[in-house]
């Protein structure tokens, strides 16, 4: 009988809990705090913002959360997703290590984001939330929300990073299809973008100044919130079905993973896959090591300082404790869209800082190289962001094709790269620019930071 290479869970398979790390954790993750006072908020000071079932996610002690049936009715569009081994690739690096990815980009719109952005969008349909506002960078999250939010019969307004605005339509367009209204960040539409266009008519924006944007209109209008893509513990917490359904795949197999590698841009990819999997490390049931893969122009964990910063540019947030390259870090104009924020998951920093996880920063060249290689060898071109973790891997099995060592190497490919391939121009025709973000500049952006001396 031919190996197997692939599982597909039937969908009676597909987890009915969300999963939630922190109980396991050998000390819980410091709280946010609120700037004026410094003192933990309390989760009344989020209710403008989110409903009240999403707020408790947030600061849950329980261990698993039971997924609602209207929600579980929209991930069985796409849910479970494949778990494939890359045997050409394999074969092409003359590896023993054995590599497995969890595919998300089977997902309506070709990533993991919808794991949260359904969930999100039926509590606040639940809650009689008329409108979510949100920011979108390369559109990967806008669209996704602006999916999820026709499931439930929601308005979706977007405020899209303008460089990706103006150079990268076709993300724009998917919003619009679903029915969102989608506005180039900063915009007209707000305070905060007004200011900023009266300094500087063309700025190019920043995720940090579109939270800000989303934010201001969220908070001014009782029919609407604000919905966050990344970072914030209940999306982390949605995204573990990634893990918790490789964890069963990989199993069926017969397979213990060795590595769990993944990319991080607010880390919630990352963490889906890898926290089902931090649970059974804790529990002395496996010991793979927990590697994510970073920009090296935006370094959040391998160059950023842990402290208490602001979320967005304008300060609405509280301030919340994790790797940053501080809030007025403005991204060089590298092609992983979604890797472009300057803080992290304050959980998944919190893991870091405790010594349960591994980081590394790769450069674009290497990362693209890696997910050409892949195309041609598995047939899915790569979103750019999963790339990071790809070069990861190949390099990776290449020291074990030196060692000889068989590891088992599991990655999260996060999503397809089909709306990308301007991206894969750049690199195929040698325009592709290397740069890494230098130490210095976060030294500098410290100064502004309340907690960090600033
Ligand atoms: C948004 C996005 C990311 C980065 O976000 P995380 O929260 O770190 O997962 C990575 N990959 C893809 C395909 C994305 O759409």
């Amino acid at each position: 009988m031919a190996e197997r290479i692939k599982t597909f869970l039937p969908e009676e398979q597909m987890p009915t809990q969300w999963y939630n790390v922190i109980p396991d954790l050998p000390a819980p993750p410091p709280p946010p705090l609120h700037p004026a006072t410094m003192e933990p908020i309390g989760p009344d000071a989020l209710a403008p913002l989110f409903p009240m079932a999403l707020i408790l996610q947030e600061v849950s002690g329980d261990s698993y959360i039971d997924i609602p049936d209207p929600i579980q009715q929209v991930y069985r569009l796409w849910r479970p997703t494949p778990l494939i081994r890359a045997r050409r690739l394999e074969e092409a690096l003359g590896t023993p290590a054995r590599i497995y990815f969890k595919y998300e980009g089977v997902s309506p719109v070709g990533s993991h984001k919808p794991n949260t952005a359904v969930p999100q969008a039926f509590y606040n349909a639940e809650s009689g939330i008329t409108k979510i506002t949100t920011e979108t960078g390369a559109g990967q999250w806008g669209a996704a929300l602006a999916f999820a939010c026709q499931m439930f019969g929601l308005e979706c307004e977007v405020w899209q990073v303008r460089a990706s605005y103006d150079q990268k339509p076709y993300r724009r367009l998917m919003m619009e299809t679903y029915g969102a209204t989608v506005h180039p960040s900063p915009s007209t539409a707000t305070e905060t973008g007004r200011k900023l266009l009266e300094a500087e008519p063309d700025n190019p924006g920043s995720l940090g100044i579109a939270i800000s944007e989303a934010i201001e209109v969220a908070a001014q209008d009782p029919q609407a919130h604000y919905s966050l893509g990344s970072v914030l513990n209940h999306v982390l917490l949605h995204q573990t079905v990634i893990g918790e359904e490789a964890l069963v795949q990989l199993a069926e197999l017969g397979e213990t993973p060795d590595l769990i590698v993944g990319c991080t841009g607010g880390g919630s990819n990352f963490a889906g896959l890898s926290f089902p999997f931090l649970r059974e490390k804790l529990a002395g049931n496996m010991a793979p090591v927990i590697r994510c893969v970073e920009p090296a122009a935006c370094p959040s964990f391998t160059k950023g300082v842990y402290t208490y910063d602001f979320g967005d540019m304008a300060g609405f947030t509280p301030l919340i404790k994790m790797y940053t390259l501080g809030h007025s870090f403005v991204p060089a104009p590298i092609h992983a869209g979604g890797l472009r924020y300057h803080g992290m998951s304050p959980l998944l920093s919190h893991i870091y800082d405790l010594g349960l996880m591994e980081a590394e920063a790769k450069v674009q060249s290497e990362c693209f190289e890696a997910g050409t290689l892949f195309a041609r060898c598995e047939g899915i071109i790569p979103a750019p962001e999963p790339t990071h973790a790809l070069a990861s891997a190949v390099a990776e099995a290449r020291r074990c094709a030196e060692t000889g060592e068989e590891k088992v190497i599991l990655t999260a490919l996060c999503g397809h790269g089909l709306l990308d391939l301007t991206a894969y121009d750049s690199y195929l025709t040698g325009q592709l620019q290397d740069y890494s973000y230098p130490a210095e500049a976060v030294e500098a952006a410290m100064a502004g930071i309340p907690g960090a001396g600033g």
